[in-house]
Parts: structure tokens; sequence; C-alpha cells
């Protein structure tokens, strides 16, 4: 079975129409959090994302901070802003896709959660430190976590120390033991790789192929400046950050 593994689409459309064609056929598709937040599409990305083949979706902190569930003082100028203008966009149907979205959830043996298992909505897993200490707070051999918008995995070893690893296009992983994983961002690459990125999962192989794709930045830059989001969100995405 090949699973489409998503995060962090940040209403950015051309983005996700890319991930999508690029990926091909796939059984299912699993979505960890942020279809909405710094771009100029969230009602279009909720409706695409919600007719993928047997979606299992995350709540990520923008998507929490745009149905008030969570406030929006915690978010910086620029990222509050955009959120302000998709307030006034976003439509019933998409906010009554929003609000189901889970904080939470167990798939095979796998955990999904948006920032990190110990805290789902708002802490990033960066470093190996931090991937160290989630460790405890899941119990599946595998946890798939988004939110930093960077693709790596955090290894634990025999002796309880976590590597890291930073895969780049086309690379295929196969986990021995246990780990935690991050498929990048389709929406706002910021690794300074400005392609979109997604992670299939091959579970009969037992392997995650990391994959990024380029797609017609222009054209979101234009829309979210005319949708009146700040600037730095179109710009960022040329570079990556
Ligand atoms: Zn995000």
């Amino acid at each position: 079975m090949r699973t489409l593994i998503l995060s962090d689409i940040h209403a950015n459309l051309n983005a996700l129409e890319a991930v999508l064609q690029s990926a091909g056929e796939v059984d299912q598709v699993w979505f960890l959090g942020d279809v909405v937040g710094y771009g100029p599409d969230p009602n279009e990305c909720i409706q695409l994302l919600r007719a993928q083949p047997n979606l299992q979706a995350l709540m990520g902190n923008h998507d929490a901070a745009l149905m008030d569930f969570i406030s929006i003082d915690r978010f910086n100028y620029e990222a509050a802003e955009a959120i302000r203008v998709q307030a006034g966009m976003i439509s019933q149907e998409s906010q009554d896709f929003l609000e189901l979205l889970r904080l939470k959830l167990e798939i095979d043996d796998l955990t999904l959660v948006h920032g990190s298992p110990r805290n789902p909505i708002w802490e990033y897993i960066l470093g190996s430190t931090t991937a160290r200490a989630n460790f405890d707070d899941f119990s599946t051999q595998g946890c798939l976590i988004g939110h930093t918008h960077v693709p790596s995995i955090f290894i634990l070893n025999e002796h309880g120390d976590v590597q890291t690893l930073l895969p780049e296009n086309g690379d295929r992983w196969k986990p021995s033991g246990r780990f935690i994983l991050n498929p990048g961002s389709v929406g706002q690459p910021r690794n300074f790789d400005p392609r979109a990125a997604f992670v299939i999962w091959d579970d009969e192989e037992g392997t995650f192929l990391f994959k990024r794709v380029v797609y017609d930045i222009e054209s979101v830059a234009e829309r979210i400046l005319r949708s009146g989001i700040p600037k730095r969100q179109s710009t960022r995405l040329f570079i990556g950050t």
C-alpha cells in the first residue's frame, strides 16, 4: 500500500497540485496539519485535500488559530496578519472541515502529530535533544511530525542516543528501530530548497521515499500580494525560508 504523507500546505494551491501530480496514484493520504496560514488559497486547498483517498488529517497551530481554538497572540506579526486575512475568506464548509481535525492519531505502528507527541500543537522538533525528550511520549515504533517545514529523521539508537538525518530529493529510508520523521512542507519549505516536499510510505517495502517537486511560485506570490497578506510571505517562497 502506498501512503502519501503531507504536512504544512499553508494555503498554497500550486504547491499542493504539483505534489499530488508528482505522487501519482496512492491508496491513502495522511496530512500532518496546517492546511491554512501564510498563503492565498485556504478554501481551495481544503477542498482539494478533503477529496483525497482515505484521508486522515491533523490540526496544526495555524488551523487552530484560524478557528479561534488558540490565541493569535502567540504568532509573529506577519503570520498573524495572514490568519486575519484568511479569517475573512474562509467558507463555512472549510470551517466545518477544520473543526474536525484531530490532534493525534495512531495508525498501524505509527503516531501522527503536528508538532511533537508531548505538545502536538506548539513544540518544534528541530534537533536531537528535543527529539530525544519526545521518544517517551509515544509508544509506537515511529512518529510522523510536521511543523518545522524541514524534511528530517531522528533515529533512536541502541545506546539511547538520537541520530539526525536530513534527507534529500529521492532518498529512500528504511527504519529498523524507533524514529521520528518529518516529510517537510508542501506550501512553505524552509531549508533553502523552495521545492514542495512530501513523502511516500510503502508499507510492503517498509520504506519512506522523500521527494521534492518544483511548482509555479510566481503565481502564488502574485495572489499573496493581491490578497493583502504581508509581502514577506511571498518573497520567502522563492528562497525556501
Ligand atoms: Zn506550518
